[in-house]
């Protein structure tokens, strides 16, 4: 039987690079070495700018989906995860280089007993102006992505020269979430709360009565994950709230390392097993103890933890896969899960990750998916096999599931993987056409533009004849 077309592309699992830049999970291929240009201050990126060296993309740690990292064919490739580390700090603020991964910017913070007011995602490998990019972003209604802590942002613009912006500037939510087509993120000032500690249940519910459960954990708690497996009808899911003064001291006697209670549960197990023999199938990595398989191992025997939101909820193995993410209003999401249910059991189609579920408060960044609303992300994943190919049942779960997203309204997120063609970005976006303006005045001659963006931006709607 001929292999079933999908859109995805492989992996090179060779360690050899041959004279070629690749993205992080090694599926795309985005220039030959020799366009590589690696900046470590402000000053050699506005010299850059100013030489007029023709078309730049500007890459920080490369774990976005190649289409946004690569740059036109034979122009630069600039790389700026030297511009690191912390700028300046205040009492409730501090700036950071922009390629600052996200790790040290929580690391600096916790030392001095501050944190983001935004959960982080599951990994912070990501650089700080990477992940405001894409709009990356945790979970909890009452905060937003992480480009909603930013106070400022300094660029080099498309002509090298450098600017400031502030939150009240009329251009800052195109700022916040600028898909490096704005300017070089030199620096960015973050908002800062005190550090708090969070306990978090874990539990294992029945999906039957999914569609109101999952509006009431994220409505009723700070912060919310869950994991659907639809095969087995369970949900896996934790509820945050402000530690207890007890469990406080229970994690500063235990040297301020994540508390994982006694008592724990074999609630999941089954379902964690069943999603394991999946993983094996596809993935053909025999090894038990691979990054694939302890992303769902971690869910069985659970228990209870008190920690930091970081030690809580960042709790992610980076590991290559092809990574869907749709966040759809919030008020629509018990539909959505309504239909995923019976699309699942009138295809049951195959999957080796549980659906992932995050919600998070409105962004004010214009191109956020969660602009404007309270939105529910549904996050689904599929794994590389050891030899770079994607199970064909995988990959097919993945472009049905996103259709059916698209069509509640679904705003894809942009560093994952998804298919333009399904989007009508001016309709989906009520700011998309102020966001295509700041471009034409911060870009006028498209210096920052690559494929991806050249048809973003298109004048034509997306899908039209061109
Ligand atoms: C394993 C894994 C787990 C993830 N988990 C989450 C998660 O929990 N939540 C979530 O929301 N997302 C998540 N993501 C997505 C991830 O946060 C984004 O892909 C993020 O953009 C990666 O940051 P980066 O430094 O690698 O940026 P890159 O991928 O290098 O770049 C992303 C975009 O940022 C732009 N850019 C980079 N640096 C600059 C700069 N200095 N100035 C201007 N533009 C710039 C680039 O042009 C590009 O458009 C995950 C991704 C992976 C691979």
């Amino acid at each position: 039987m001929a292999p079933v077309r999908h859109p995805f592309p492989r992996r090179d699992v060779t360690t050899d690079d041959a004279g070629r830049v690749l993205n992080w999970a090694r599926n795309a291929e985005l220039a030959p070495a020799g366009s590589l240009v690696s900046a470590t201050s402000e000053a050699e990126v506005s010299a850059l700018l100013a030489s007029r060296p023709g078309r730049v993309r500007v890459v920080g740690n490369r774990m976005s989906s190649g289409r946004l990292l690569a740059p036109v064919a034979g122009e630069v490739l600039l790389d700026v995860v030297g511009l690191r580390g912390l700028l300046a700090r205040g009492d409730d603020w501090a700036t950071f280089a922009g390629g600052t991964t996200m790790q040290e910017v929580y690391d600096v913070l916790a030392e001095h007993g501050r944190e983001l007011p935004a959960s982080p995602g599951v990994i912070a490998e990501q650089t700080l102006a990477g992940a405001l990019a894409t709009g990356t972003h945790g979970q909890g209604l009452q905060q937003s992505s992480i480009g909603d802590t930013v106070l400022s942002m300094r660029l080099v613009l498309a002509d090298g020269t450098v600017e400031d912006f502030d939150a009240d500037h009329p251009w800052f939510g195109a700022l916040q979430l600028g898909l490096g087509s704005l300017g070089v993120v030199t620096a960015v000032t973050l908002r800062t709360v005190p550090g708090r500690i969070l306990t978090c249940a874990k539990g294992a519910s029945s999906a039957a009565t999914l569609e109101s459960d999952v509006v009431a954990w994220n409505r009723d708690h700070e912060m919310s994950k869950a994991w659907w497996f639809p095969e087995d009808e369970r949900v896996h899911v934790w509820t945050a709230r402000e530690a207890t003064g007890a469990e406080v001291e229970e994690h500063r006697a235990g040297g301020g390392q994540l508390v994982e209670r006694t008592e724990r549960s074999t609630a999941m197990n089954e379902a964690v097993d069943a999603a394991l023999a999946h993983m094996r199938a596809d993935t053909r990595i025999v090894d038990s103890q691979g990054k694939p398989f302890r992303t769902v191992t971690r869910f069985k025997d659970f228990s209870d933890v008190t920690g930091d939101v970081y030690q809580v909820f960042m709790r992610g193995i980076a590991t290559p896969q092809i990574n869907v993410e749709i966040g759809v209003p919030l008020e629509r999401a018990a539909a959505v899960v309504a239909e995923l249910r019976a699309w699942y059991e009138r295809t049951n189609p195959h999957l080796h990750y549980p659906i992932i579920l995050r919600a998070t408060g409105p962004s004010r960044a214009w191109l956020s998916p969660s602009h404007g609303q309270d939105t529910l992300y549904f996050g689904f994943v599929v794994y590389y096999a050891e030899d770079g190919s994607l199970s064909a049942e995988g990959a097919e779960f993945l472009v049905e599931v996103e259709k059916l997203l698209a069509a509640h309204g679904g705003r894809p997120h942009w560093g994952k993987y998804f298919d333009p063609d399904l989007y009508d970005w001016r309709s989906l976006y009520p700011r998309f056409e102020e966001f295509a303006a700041v471009r034409d005045a911060l870009d006028p001659e498209r210096v920052f533009l690559n494929a991806f963006t050249d048809r973003l931006f298109a004048r034509s709607p997306v899908g039209a004849a061109a």
